[in-house]
């Protein structure tokens, strides 16, 4: 993924992209203090950037180091590395981390450095297999406490498990995986948010130890805005199979319909589909037709 053209925005400058690279004393490669978002780019327009660049400086602050850019600078720097590019529909990719200015657990002395990139990234999960909806194996890996891990924060640490669980799934056959909690309730999937439909309502988990994500919010909005009740409690595995269907939702994966986890099946149902269309029909800057 590194050696091509393009050009990525770092420390305030577009560098080549080849050139964009970091000492191998990086504290973040040793103690992964780096955090970072991900977003996409519909016709030149990005998808509620301005949440996402303040969820990157609150990421940043509950690791303990403040961003000296604002939210509208990154905002202003994401767009620059479209244009830059010549991206109208991509995923852009800021990261924020300590640097290398000082080595140990112990890291005040270092700065806080920040570099976004962008690239055409089309859907998630293979669009044959989507349609249908995906299958996900349940992970054996479970989501921590809020009080083991920074849970609210995107910090690239808490992907070490997703990325664990993901390779799981993946040699067993499986799209992806069903995370639960510590408690072990029902929490994510790797990288997006899950929604289950029973008669026609809306039930998702409280994101009390992963993110709330902002496709999440979205989608929430998208259902109450068609009368649809949205409940948001906890879900124990237990209730899975009372649930008739499954869909995740993230900025990257958008809305994924899921067909399996586990034992427990779905169907790709109307619901699912019209708060589909309803995202694609919103981030696409399309009045959403009631
Ligand atoms: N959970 C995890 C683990 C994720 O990586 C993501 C993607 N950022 C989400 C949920 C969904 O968040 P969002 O809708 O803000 O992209």
């Amino acid at each position: 993924f590194d050696d091509r053209d393009g050009w990525i925005w770092f420390d305030g400058k577009l560098v080549p992209w080849r050139e964009a690279n970091v000492h191998i004393l990086t504290h973040a490669m040793h103690y992964a203090s780096s955090v970072f978002e991900g977003q996409r780019a519909y016709n030149g327009v990005i998808f509620r950037l301005n949440d996402h660049s303040e969820r990157l400086r609150r990421s940043a602050s509950i690791l303990g180091f403040d961003l000296p850019w604002s939210a509208e600078q990154i905002s202003d720097a994401c767009n620059e590395v479209l244009k830059a590019n010549g991206l109208t529909d991509a995923y852009v990719r800021p990261i924020a981390w300590r640097g290398s200015e000082q080595m140990g657990v112990s890291a005040q002395k270092t700065k806080p450095h920040l570099a976004i990139a962008a690239w055409e990234w089309g859907k998630y999960f293979d669009p044959s297999i989507a349609e249908r909806g995906i299958r996900l194996d349940i992970s054996p890996w479970r989501r921590p406490a809020p009080y083991t891990a920074p849970t609210q924060s995107k910090a690239a640490g808490l992907y070490m498990i997703c990325t664990m669980a993901k390779h799981a799934a993946e040699d067993r056959g499986y799209n992806d995986a069903l995370m639960f909690d510590w408690r072990g309730q029902v929490a994510e999937a790797t990288g997006a948010n899950a929604f289950f439909i029973r008669d026609n309502k809306l039930y998702t988990p409280t994101p009390d130890c992963f993110l709330n994500g902002i496709t999440r919010r979205t989608v929430m909005g998208l259902a109450e805005k068609r009368g649809i009740e949205v409940i948001e409690r906890a879900i124990w595995p237990e209730e899975l199979e009372s649930f008739q269907q499954f869909f995740l939702t993230g900025s990257a994966a958008e809305v994924t319909f899921v067909q399996s986890a586990g034992p427990w099946n779905f169907e790709v149902g109307e619901l699912s589909r019209q708060l589909s269309r309803d995202y694609d029909d919103l981030v696409n800057g399309r009045a959403v037709n009631n």
